[in-house]
Protein backbone atom coordinates (compact mmCIF):
# COMPACT_ATOMS: atom_id res chain seq x y z
CA UNK A 1 0.00 0.00 0.00
CA UNK A 2 1.18 3.25 -1.08
CA UNK A 3 -0.03 5.66 1.64
CA UNK A 4 0.01 9.47 0.63
CA UNK A 5 -2.39 10.97 2.92
CA UNK A 6 -2.34 9.40 6.45
CA UNK A 7 -4.98 10.96 9.15
CA UNK A 8 -5.05 10.94 12.64
CA UNK A 9 -7.94 11.19 14.94
CA UNK A 10 -7.46 12.50 18.48
CA UNK A 11 -4.75 14.82 19.12
CA UNK A 12 -3.76 13.35 23.13
CA UNK A 13 -0.62 12.22 23.89
CA UNK A 14 -0.85 9.07 21.82
CA UNK A 15 -2.67 10.87 18.51
CA UNK A 16 -0.09 13.67 18.32
CA UNK A 17 2.77 11.01 18.75
CA UNK A 18 1.10 8.83 16.00
CA UNK A 19 1.22 12.31 13.54
CA UNK A 20 4.76 12.80 14.65
CA UNK A 21 6.24 9.18 13.50
CA UNK A 22 3.97 9.06 10.39
CA UNK A 23 5.43 12.60 8.99
CA UNK A 24 8.88 11.53 10.27
CA UNK A 25 8.51 8.62 7.34
CA UNK A 26 7.59 11.03 5.22
CA UNK A 27 3.32 10.96 4.84
CA UNK A 28 1.81 13.94 4.52
CA UNK A 29 -0.53 13.70 8.01
CA UNK A 30 -3.54 15.21 8.67
CA UNK A 31 -3.90 15.48 12.49
CA UNK A 32 -8.01 16.31 13.57
CA UNK A 33 -9.39 16.66 17.20
CA UNK A 34 -12.81 18.07 18.34
CA UNK A 35 -10.97 20.58 20.30
CA UNK A 36 -8.85 23.51 18.82
CA UNK A 37 -6.97 23.71 21.96
CA UNK A 38 -6.19 20.47 21.65
CA UNK A 39 -4.83 20.02 17.82
CA UNK A 40 -2.90 23.12 19.24
CA UNK A 41 -0.86 21.32 22.06
CA UNK A 42 -0.49 18.08 19.86
CA UNK A 43 1.47 20.52 17.58
CA UNK A 44 3.25 22.23 19.91
CA UNK A 45 4.18 18.59 21.63
CA UNK A 46 5.36 17.38 18.27
CA UNK A 47 7.75 21.20 17.33
CA UNK A 48 8.81 20.91 21.24
CA UNK A 49 9.74 17.03 20.62
CA UNK A 50 11.41 17.18 17.29
CA UNK A 51 13.86 20.56 18.57
CA UNK A 52 14.99 18.36 21.39
CA UNK A 53 16.15 16.24 18.93
CA UNK A 54 17.98 19.19 16.85
CA UNK A 55 19.61 20.49 19.70
CA UNK A 56 20.58 16.96 20.78
CA UNK A 57 22.46 16.62 17.21
CA UNK A 58 20.52 13.82 15.94
CA UNK A 59 18.50 15.77 13.88
CA UNK A 60 18.62 18.86 11.30
CA UNK A 61 16.86 22.15 11.39
CA UNK A 62 15.70 21.64 8.14
CA UNK A 63 14.52 18.08 8.24
CA UNK A 64 12.69 19.21 11.68
CA UNK A 65 10.63 21.57 9.37
CA UNK A 66 9.77 19.61 6.97
CA UNK A 67 8.39 17.19 9.25
CA UNK A 68 6.24 19.83 10.82
CA UNK A 69 5.57 21.02 7.34
CA UNK A 70 3.91 17.61 6.60
CA UNK A 71 1.26 17.78 9.34
CA UNK A 72 -2.19 20.05 9.33
CA UNK A 73 -3.97 20.38 11.99
CA UNK A 74 -7.76 20.54 11.96
CA UNK A 75 -10.95 20.33 13.80
CA UNK A 76 -13.06 19.11 10.80
CA UNK A 77 -13.56 15.75 10.56
CA UNK A 78 -14.83 16.28 6.36
CA UNK A 79 -11.08 18.00 5.06
CA UNK A 80 -9.19 14.95 8.11
CA UNK A 81 -10.64 12.03 5.97
CA UNK A 82 -11.85 13.00 2.70
CA UNK A 83 -8.31 11.66 1.20
CA UNK A 84 -6.87 9.31 3.76
CA UNK A 85 -5.37 6.27 2.72
CA UNK A 86 -5.26 5.26 6.50
CA UNK A 87 -7.27 6.20 9.23
CA UNK A 88 -5.61 5.57 12.94
CA UNK A 89 -8.26 6.70 15.65
CA UNK A 90 -6.59 7.80 19.07
CA UNK A 91 -9.73 9.35 20.84
CA UNK A 92 -10.76 8.56 23.91
CA UNK A 93 -10.90 4.83 25.59
CA UNK A 94 -14.58 4.24 25.34
CA UNK A 95 -17.15 1.79 22.80
CA UNK A 96 -20.00 4.46 21.80
CA UNK A 97 -17.15 7.18 21.16
CA UNK A 98 -15.38 5.63 18.67
CA UNK A 99 -18.39 3.64 17.07
CA UNK A 100 -19.74 6.85 16.18
CA UNK A 101 -16.72 7.63 14.54
CA UNK A 102 -16.00 4.80 12.60
CA UNK A 103 -20.01 5.08 11.62
CA UNK A 104 -18.73 8.63 10.60
CA UNK A 105 -15.28 7.83 9.32
CA UNK A 106 -16.95 5.00 6.88
CA UNK A 107 -19.59 7.29 5.41
CA UNK A 108 -16.28 9.99 4.80
CA UNK A 109 -13.58 8.09 3.63
CA UNK A 110 -13.51 6.68 0.46
CA UNK A 111 -13.79 3.08 -0.35
CA UNK A 112 -9.90 1.99 -0.49
CA UNK A 113 -9.46 3.62 3.36
CA UNK A 114 -8.12 1.69 5.64
CA UNK A 115 -9.50 2.45 8.92
CA UNK A 116 -7.15 1.35 12.40
CA UNK A 117 -7.71 2.14 15.52
CA UNK A 118 -5.33 2.43 18.54
CA UNK A 119 -7.59 1.20 21.25
CA UNK A 120 -6.02 -0.04 23.79
CA UNK A 121 -8.22 -3.12 24.68
CA UNK A 122 -11.68 -2.72 23.13
CA UNK A 123 -12.76 -5.07 20.56
CA UNK A 124 -11.71 -4.66 16.60
CA UNK A 125 -14.57 -6.79 15.53
CA UNK A 126 -16.98 -4.92 17.71
CA UNK A 127 -16.02 -1.73 15.94
CA UNK A 128 -15.83 -2.68 12.52
CA UNK A 129 -18.89 -4.39 12.77
CA UNK A 130 -20.46 -0.18 12.54
CA UNK A 131 -18.55 0.06 9.23
CA UNK A 132 -20.01 -1.33 5.67
CA UNK A 133 -16.18 -2.40 5.18
CA UNK A 134 -15.04 -4.39 8.53
CA UNK A 135 -12.50 -6.23 6.03
CA UNK A 136 -10.67 -3.07 6.19
CA UNK A 137 -10.44 -2.40 10.30
CA UNK A 138 -7.93 -3.19 11.88
CA UNK A 139 -6.26 -2.24 15.20
CA UNK A 140 -2.66 -0.20 15.49
CA UNK A 141 -1.93 -0.41 18.87
CA UNK A 142 1.36 1.88 19.45
CA UNK A 143 2.44 1.71 22.62
CA UNK A 144 3.32 5.55 25.07
CA UNK A 145 5.48 7.57 24.34
CA UNK A 146 5.20 6.79 20.31
CA UNK A 147 8.21 8.14 18.97
CA UNK A 148 10.59 6.21 21.53
CA UNK A 149 8.69 2.69 22.05
CA UNK A 150 8.96 0.47 19.12
CA UNK A 151 6.11 -1.96 19.42
CA UNK A 152 2.99 -1.90 17.28
CA UNK A 153 0.59 -4.80 18.49
CA UNK A 154 -1.41 -5.07 14.92
CA UNK A 155 -4.72 -6.61 16.18
CA UNK A 156 -6.69 -8.25 13.53
CA UNK A 157 -10.62 -8.38 13.87
CA UNK A 158 -12.94 -11.32 12.92
CA UNK A 159 -13.01 -10.10 9.41
CA UNK A 160 -9.68 -8.20 8.62
CA UNK A 161 -8.85 -9.29 5.39
CA UNK A 162 -4.98 -10.72 4.82
CA UNK A 163 -3.69 -8.13 2.58
CA UNK A 164 -5.01 -5.49 5.19
CA UNK A 165 -2.75 -7.05 8.13
CA UNK A 166 0.13 -7.26 5.58
CA UNK A 167 -0.35 -3.23 4.31
CA UNK A 168 -0.27 -2.49 7.98
CA UNK A 169 2.14 -4.38 9.32
CA UNK A 170 4.16 -2.97 6.22
CA UNK A 171 3.55 0.42 7.24
CA UNK A 172 4.62 -0.10 10.62
CA UNK A 173 7.44 -0.91 9.39
CA UNK A 174 8.26 2.33 7.21
CA UNK A 175 7.38 3.95 10.87
CA UNK A 176 10.17 2.12 12.15
CA UNK A 177 8.68 -0.12 14.54
CA UNK A 178 8.25 -3.79 14.94
CA UNK A 179 4.60 -5.06 14.64
CA UNK A 180 3.33 -8.10 16.27
CA UNK A 181 0.62 -9.85 15.34
CA UNK A 182 -2.11 -10.75 18.09
CA UNK A 183 -5.97 -12.18 17.53
CA UNK A 184 -8.73 -9.85 19.10
CA UNK A 185 -9.42 -10.99 22.59
CA UNK A 186 -9.98 -7.88 25.39
CA UNK A 187 -6.53 -6.24 26.22
CA UNK A 188 -5.36 -8.40 23.50
CA UNK A 189 -1.42 -9.39 24.72
CA UNK A 190 0.28 -6.32 26.06
CA UNK A 191 -2.79 -4.93 28.62
CA UNK A 192 -4.26 -8.22 29.32
CA UNK A 193 -0.41 -8.88 31.46
CA UNK A 194 0.49 -5.43 32.12
CA UNK A 195 -3.24 -3.74 33.47
CA UNK A 196 -3.78 -6.69 35.84
CA UNK A 197 -0.19 -5.96 37.73
CA UNK A 198 -0.93 -2.14 37.78
CA UNK A 199 -4.85 -2.80 39.27
CA UNK A 200 -3.01 -5.26 41.77
CA UNK A 201 -0.66 -2.33 42.86
CA UNK A 202 -3.45 -0.13 43.25
CA UNK A 203 -4.89 -2.61 45.63
CA UNK A 204 -1.41 -2.61 47.42
CA UNK A 205 -2.09 0.98 48.53
CA UNK A 206 -5.69 0.65 48.59
CA UNK A 207 -5.10 -2.01 51.33
CA UNK A 208 -2.16 0.09 52.97
CA UNK A 209 0.61 -2.95 52.23
CA UNK A 210 2.48 0.04 51.45
CA UNK A 211 2.62 3.40 49.61
CA UNK A 212 3.10 4.50 46.55
CA UNK A 213 6.77 5.26 46.70
CA UNK A 214 7.42 2.10 48.29
CA UNK A 215 5.42 -0.04 45.58
CA UNK A 216 7.51 1.42 42.25
CA UNK A 217 10.39 1.04 44.04
CA UNK A 218 10.01 -2.56 44.96
CA UNK A 219 9.23 -3.18 41.61
CA UNK A 220 11.90 -1.33 40.03
CA UNK A 221 14.63 -2.29 42.32
CA UNK A 222 13.67 -5.64 42.85
CA UNK A 223 12.19 -6.67 39.50
CA UNK A 224 14.20 -4.32 36.67
CA UNK A 225 11.60 -2.92 35.84
CA UNK A 226 12.17 0.36 34.34
CA UNK A 227 9.07 1.87 35.46
CA UNK A 228 7.40 1.51 38.42
CA UNK A 229 3.78 0.33 38.02
CA UNK A 230 1.94 3.40 39.75
CA UNK A 231 4.64 5.58 38.00
CA UNK A 232 3.61 4.05 34.44
CA UNK A 233 -0.67 4.31 35.39
CA UNK A 234 0.23 8.19 35.89
CA UNK A 235 1.69 7.63 32.49
CA UNK A 236 -0.79 6.04 30.98
CA UNK A 237 -3.92 8.02 32.03
CA UNK A 238 -5.69 6.63 35.11
CA UNK A 239 -9.10 6.87 33.16
CA UNK A 240 -7.24 5.21 30.37
CA UNK A 241 -5.95 2.46 32.81
CA UNK A 242 -9.87 1.94 34.25
CA UNK A 243 -11.44 1.80 30.98
CA UNK A 244 -8.97 -0.99 30.45
CA UNK A 245 -9.88 -2.69 33.63
CA UNK A 246 -13.35 -2.49 32.94
CA UNK A 247 -13.39 -3.96 29.43
CA UNK A 248 -11.02 -7.08 30.63
CA UNK A 249 -13.91 -7.70 33.51
CA UNK A 250 -16.64 -7.08 30.98
CA UNK A 251 -15.22 -8.89 27.91
CA UNK A 252 -14.07 -12.14 29.98
CA UNK A 253 -16.67 -12.10 33.16
CA UNK A 254 -13.72 -13.26 35.35
CA UNK A 255 -14.10 -11.18 38.95
CA UNK A 256 -9.76 -11.45 38.83
CA UNK A 257 -10.04 -8.27 36.24
CA UNK A 258 -12.35 -6.13 38.84
CA UNK A 259 -11.13 -2.68 38.87
CA UNK A 260 -9.36 -1.41 42.09
CA UNK A 261 -12.10 1.26 44.16
CA UNK A 262 -9.26 3.65 44.76
CA UNK A 263 -8.61 3.64 40.35
CA UNK A 264 -12.65 4.60 40.41
CA UNK A 265 -12.12 7.26 43.17
CA UNK A 266 -9.14 9.20 41.53
CA UNK A 267 -10.71 9.03 38.07
CA UNK A 268 -13.77 10.50 39.56
CA UNK A 269 -11.66 13.51 41.18
CA UNK A 270 -10.12 14.10 38.12
CA UNK A 271 -7.12 13.09 39.21
CA UNK A 272 -6.13 11.38 35.94
CA UNK A 273 -1.96 11.07 36.42
CA UNK A 274 0.41 13.49 34.52
CA UNK A 275 -1.86 14.64 32.16
CA UNK A 276 -4.15 16.37 35.25
CA UNK A 277 -0.90 17.43 37.14
CA UNK A 278 -1.94 14.77 39.94
CA UNK A 279 -2.31 11.09 39.72
CA UNK A 280 -0.54 8.72 42.42
CA UNK A 281 2.04 11.19 42.41
CA UNK A 282 1.79 15.29 41.65
CA UNK A 283 2.77 16.80 38.45
CA UNK A 284 2.42 20.20 39.49
CA UNK A 285 5.04 22.46 38.70
P1 LIG B 1 -5.91 11.57 25.59
O1 LIG B 1 -6.96 11.82 26.63
O2 LIG B 1 -4.54 12.16 25.77
O3 LIG B 1 -6.43 12.07 24.14
C1 LIG B 1 -7.70 11.77 23.63
C2 LIG B 1 -8.08 12.89 22.66
O4 LIG B 1 -9.24 12.51 21.92
C3 LIG B 1 -8.43 14.22 23.36
O5 LIG B 1 -7.61 15.23 22.83
C4 LIG B 1 -9.91 14.45 23.00
O6 LIG B 1 -10.23 15.82 22.82
C5 LIG B 1 -10.01 13.68 21.71
N1 LIG B 1 -11.37 13.26 21.33
C6 LIG B 1 -12.35 12.74 22.12
N2 LIG B 1 -13.44 12.43 21.38
C7 LIG B 1 -13.13 12.75 20.10
C8 LIG B 1 -13.84 12.64 18.86
N3 LIG B 1 -15.08 12.16 18.80
N4 LIG B 1 -13.23 13.07 17.74
C9 LIG B 1 -11.96 13.58 17.78
N5 LIG B 1 -11.25 13.68 18.92
C10 LIG B 1 -11.82 13.28 20.06
O7 LIG B 1 -5.84 9.98 25.41
P2 LIG B 1 -4.62 9.06 24.89
O8 LIG B 1 -3.82 8.62 26.05
O9 LIG B 1 -3.96 9.74 23.74
O10 LIG B 1 -5.42 7.76 24.39
C11 LIG B 1 -6.09 7.72 23.15
C12 LIG B 1 -6.34 6.28 22.74
O11 LIG B 1 -5.08 5.58 22.70
C13 LIG B 1 -7.24 5.48 23.69
O12 LIG B 1 -8.00 4.58 22.96
C14 LIG B 1 -6.21 4.75 24.55
O13 LIG B 1 -6.75 3.57 25.11
C15 LIG B 1 -5.15 4.43 23.52
N6 LIG B 1 -3.81 4.18 24.05
C16 LIG B 1 -3.33 4.92 25.10
C17 LIG B 1 -2.05 4.66 25.59
C18 LIG B 1 -1.48 5.47 26.73
O14 LIG B 1 -0.45 5.07 27.28
N7 LIG B 1 -2.07 6.59 27.09
C19 LIG B 1 -1.26 3.67 24.99
C20 LIG B 1 -1.76 2.96 23.90
C21 LIG B 1 -3.04 3.22 23.44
Amino acid sequence: MNVQQFTVIGAGQMGSGIAQVAAQAGMQVKLHDIEDAMVQKGLKGIEKNLTRQVEKGRMKGEERDGILQRIQGTTQLEEAAAKADIVVEAVVESMAVKTELFRRLDEICPPHTILASNTSSLPITEIAAVTKRPEQVIGMHFMNPVPVMKLVEVIRGLATKDEVYLAVEQLARKMEKTPVEVNDFPGFVSNRVLMPMINEAIYTVYEGVAEPEAVDQVMKLGMNHPMGPLQLADFIGLDTCLYIMETLYEGFGDSKYRPCPLLRKYVKAGWLGKKTGRGFYSYEG
